[in-house]
């Protein structure tokens, strides 16, 4: 049987089971977080399967799925460039680039502190700034995933599907 929708029928639709969805992922609350209760579990998985079907997806929209790709080829090619300007010697290891992030997270701490929150440029025309670092740690943390082989998009995609069926502030007090 195929049933046929207006958009607006569809969109409100979609809001009704996204509410849904809500309210069964709320239930989790009322449970302690690593207690399966399979009525609850089965409910909001069908829901949730309801709603990728009424959105023609395979599965809900994250922000990597609707990078579509590009997150994949700006991995690849931050890399490329880092090896090729010489950041990615033998002797490199996973220790030393992890350590390197933490610095990155550490000069947007100092920028926040003082109250450096615009992006700037030097006079040689190098950008500073919040942005500058927030740019940085990403740069680097994609730069490490694709010398491991690890499909960060992927990852991402699986990760915020996942986060997506969790309880309001994942069944946390605080
Ligand atoms: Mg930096």
């Amino acid at each position: 049987m195929t049933i046929t929708f207006t958009q607006e029928e569809l969109d409100l639709l979609c809001l009704y089971v996204e509410r849904a969805l809500e309210d069964w992922s709320e239930l989790r609350n009322h449970y302690p977080r690593d207690h399966v209760n399979p009525t609850v579990d089965e409910q909001t998985d069908l829901i949730f399967d309801i709603l990728c079907k009424l959105q023609g997806k395979d599965s809900l929209g994250s922000p990597a799925e609707e990078m579509g790709g590009k997150l994949k080829q700006l991995q690849k090619d931050i890399h490329e460039y880092a090896v090729e300007k010489g950041f990615w010697p033998e002797e490199r290891t996973i220790f030393e680039c992890l350590a390197l992030i933490h610095s990155e997270v550490s000069e947007a701490l100092e920028d926040y502190r003082d109250d450096r929150m615009e992006q700037t440029f030097t006079e040689s025309g190098k950008p500073e700034g919040f942005p500058s670092e927030m740019a940085d740690i990403v740069i680097r943390v994609m730069d490490l995933c694709e010398h491991l082989g690890i499909d960060l998009e992927d990852a991402i995609h699986t990760k915020m599907e996942y986060n997506m069926k969790r309880p309001y502030r994942h069944g946390r007090v605080r």
